[in-house]
Order: C-alpha cells, then sequence, then structure tokens
C-alpha cells in the first residue's frame, strides 16, 4: 500500500491528502482546471490574439496563462506569438524554461560544478590511494621484520 502522507497545498495552505504527488488540494486543482477552459475558450473565442491579450483579455494570472503557453495547451490554437519569459531572465522564448544564453550560461554552471566535484573526488582518490601505498609497505615492513 502506497504510504499515505498530508501536506499543505501550496495555493490555498489547506491541509490535504496528495494522491500521486500533487502539490495543490482537490479544490484548487477544480479551479485551476476551470481557469485553464475559461482560457482556452476565449483563446477560441477570439482567434488571432496574442500572448498579452489573452492575459488582459481572460483576467486569468500571466503566469498561470504563461505556464499554459509554455505546456504547449495552444499549439493547435489561433493563438499568435505564444511566448513566455524565460525563467531567469525575463526574455520572450516559445520553448523550454530558459532562453537559449540562459540555458547554454546554466549548463557552464553544472559543468563547473561537476568538474569540481570529478576533481574532488579524485584528490580524495588520490588520498585513498596514499593510504593504500602507506599501509602496504608498512605490511612490507612488517613481513620483512618477521622474515629477518
Ligand atoms: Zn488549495
Ligand atoms: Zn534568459
Amino acid at each position: 500500500m502506497a504510504k499515505l502522507g498530508i501536506r499543505n497545498c501550496i495555493r490555498c495552505k489547506k491541509i490535504f491528502m496528495p494522491v500521486s504527488g500533487e502539490k495543490i488540494c482537490p479544490d484548487c486543482r477544480n479551479e485551476e482546471i476551470k481557469l485553464e477552459e475559461h482560457v482556452k475558450s476565449y483563446v477560441r473565442d477570439h482567434p488571432g490574439i496574442t500572448v498579452d491579450q489573452l492575459i488582459e483579455g481572460s483576467g486569468a494570472p500571466s503566469e498561470f496563462v504563461w505556464r499554459m503557453v509554455q505546456q504547449g495547451l495552444f499549439e493547435n490554437s489561433t493563438l499568435r506569438e505564444a511566448k513566455y519569459p524565460c525563467g531567469n531572465c525575463g526574455k520572450l522564448i516559445d520553448k523550454g524554461v530558459y532562453c537559449y544564453e540562459c540555458a547554454s550560461k546554466l549548463r557552464m554552471d553544472a559543468q563547473k560544478f561537476a568538474q569540481a566535484m570529478t576533481s574532488k573526488k579524485r584528490a580524495e582518490e588520490k588520498a585513498a590511494e596514499g593510504r593504500k601505498t602507506f599501509s602496504s609497505s608498512m605490511y612490507d615492513e612488517i613481513n620483512s621484520s618477521r622474515s629477518r
């Protein structure tokens, strides 16, 4: 049986029991589904509008609309300039979470981090190697003193 836990809804702070790792309670989820439907039907009713016009016209929070765009919920719709801000610098992008510049910068940071971890690991291995040499030479010493 799956472990049952309770958590606070990140939206209304109410305590609820997630069924499969949800971060918001069923009430808020229903609200979001309703809002999603509202935003989608607004796009259907206003063909050719831009994201900005959608946010203004539908009254939905911009983060909410941007997330829907990012999730590709408007891919086959008439929404124009289906873009949303980069999660780091705010530049408008149409796919992923970050713009190209931020993504490559973050990748480089991750690489640097990985390199730092590798050299740290190497240093530790070297230290371990040193200890091994030390103990085996001690062993040799014991052996040679025995054979004497
Ligand atoms: Zn809630
Ligand atoms: Zn960016």
